[in-house]
């Protein structure tokens, strides 16, 4: 039976969403978390983009080391030969790509106006997908930007055309929120049914259906007899009204009406990380949860009104579909209210020391608290805002990593 893997793009999607970024310092944590979490791959960067590479090569290294493993790390770029070429020049050890090119006619003519048709898409998808096997690819992924809206006997096409060269995921774009699960089901098994290929769903939430649509045509790539992918991010931060949201996907593949009895998870996602990842997440974007997101919201398991708190006192199923202890909630937080010392870009070694020594950590020697008290200014200085205690224990633990995860000056 095929089954559905997440492949979160919190670090592509998320990232280039407007008004929004993380520092290389957090897009390496979110890649932690979701290896922690079991989340099967993250399309954790832009291979082509200069800034990226040495952050791009240090998490590579991470996967090397072993600490991000078994998470898969892929990079998204456009799917043109040339791009292929410097993404592999960038980032040679570079092993999965997801390649991306417009597919609709709306595209096509609206964004190269009369200089490409439909076969010069599906050639320069096949020119970059032949690019990327030779310089080392182990798996790409092609996406059909604005699937929704292309003309399904093409999109088959160009599906055909990928696999014959060695594709492995097509990546179905419903890039603006156009589809509902009824459309994307249809779609998604007709795909699957006639390429044969695992066909990835990325939804966008434009009209308020971006979980419902991802689950809805990864049933239909499964009916169709293939592997699904779901793309999701963390909180659904994404282009314009967002992407599907990690937690809530995993929450409607597991919990919802008779989903999981035919259509599962590859692997196991451990669902108490949840808790811990949305509210990094929103920290480092700088996004508060809404208060009523499933499952990480503040009021996901708030009871007032009478006859809910009475039911739900006398038994949570009355009222709650799922424990709040299965998202990782429950713990009390620590909040300071007193005097705070705080590691910044400016502080000494007295402060650090006092800092690291709170969350456990001491150094062999001056030498080395100096070391990762450079480390952690220059940390401050991308992000803006207090490191969190991950952050501070990161850099301590792996400082080679974090000086070129550090190093921001433009490339040669
Ligand atoms: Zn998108």
């Amino acid at each position: 039976m095929p089954k559905i893997y997440l492949l979160d793009v919190t670090n592509r999607d998320g990232v280039q969403t407007a008004k929004l970024g993380l520092s290389k310092l957090e897009k390496t944590l979110i890649n932690i978390y979701l290896n922690e979490m079991g989340v099967f791959q993250s399309e954790f960067g832009f291979p082509t983009t200069r800034h990226e590479t040495l952050y791009l090569q240090a998490n590579l290294d991470l996967a090397e080391m072993g600490v991000l493993h078994p998470i898969r790390l892929e990079g998204w770029l456009r799917a043109i030969a040339s791009d292929v070429e410097t993404a592999f020049k960038l980032v040679p050890n570079l092993r999965h790509l997801n390649l991306s090119i417009s597919t609709s006619d709306q595209m096509i003519n609206g964004k190269f106006q009369g200089r490409k048709k439909r076969d010069d898409i599906i050639n320069d998808m096949v020119e970059a997908v032949d690019a990327a096997r030779s310089l080392g690819a182990k798996t790409i992924g092609v996406n059909a930007e604005d699937a929704s809206r292309t003309d399904l006997d093409f999109l088959i096409k160009f599906g055909l055309a990928a696999k014959e060269h060695g594709a492995d995921r097509l990546r179905y774009c419903d890039t603006l929120g156009y589809d509902n699960p009824f459309t994307i089901y249809e779609a998604n098994r007709a795909l699957a049914e006639n390429i044969g290929i695992a066909i990835e769903q990325h939804c966008h939430g434009d009209l308020g259906m971006a979980v419902a649509n991802s689950i809805a045509g990864a049933k239909g790539a499964i009916d169709g007899g293939q592997d699904a992918y779901i793309n999701t991010t963390v909180n659904g931060i994404g282009e314009r009204a967002g992407n599907a949201d990690l937690v809530a996907v995993i929450l409607a593949l597991t919990k919802s009406k008779r989903f999981a009895e035919k259509y599962q998870l590859a692997g196991s996602i451990d669902l108490s990380k949840a808790w811990k990842i949305a509210k990094f997440a929103s920290y480092a974007f700088g996004v508060p949860i809404p208060i009523n997101q499933p499952g990480v919201g503040a009021n996901a398991f708030a009871h007032e009104s009478g006859i809910h708190a009475d039911g739900v006192l006398k038994d949570p199923e009355n009222y709650e579909l799922y424990g709040f202890e299965e998202l990782g909630r429950g713990e009390p937080e620590f909040v300071e209210t007193g005097r705070e010392i705080i590691a910044g870009q400016y502080s000494g070694i007295s402060g650090f020391s006092h800092v690291m020594g709170q969350i456990e950590v001491s150094f062999a020697n001056r030498e080395e608290a100096n070391e990762v008290l450079e480390l952690v200014r220059y940390a401050n200085v991308e992000s803006h805002k207090p490191l969190v205690e991950d952050e501070l224990l990161f850099i301590a633990k792996y400082p080679k990593i974090a000086k070129k995860l550090l190093t921001l000056a433009p490339l040669e």
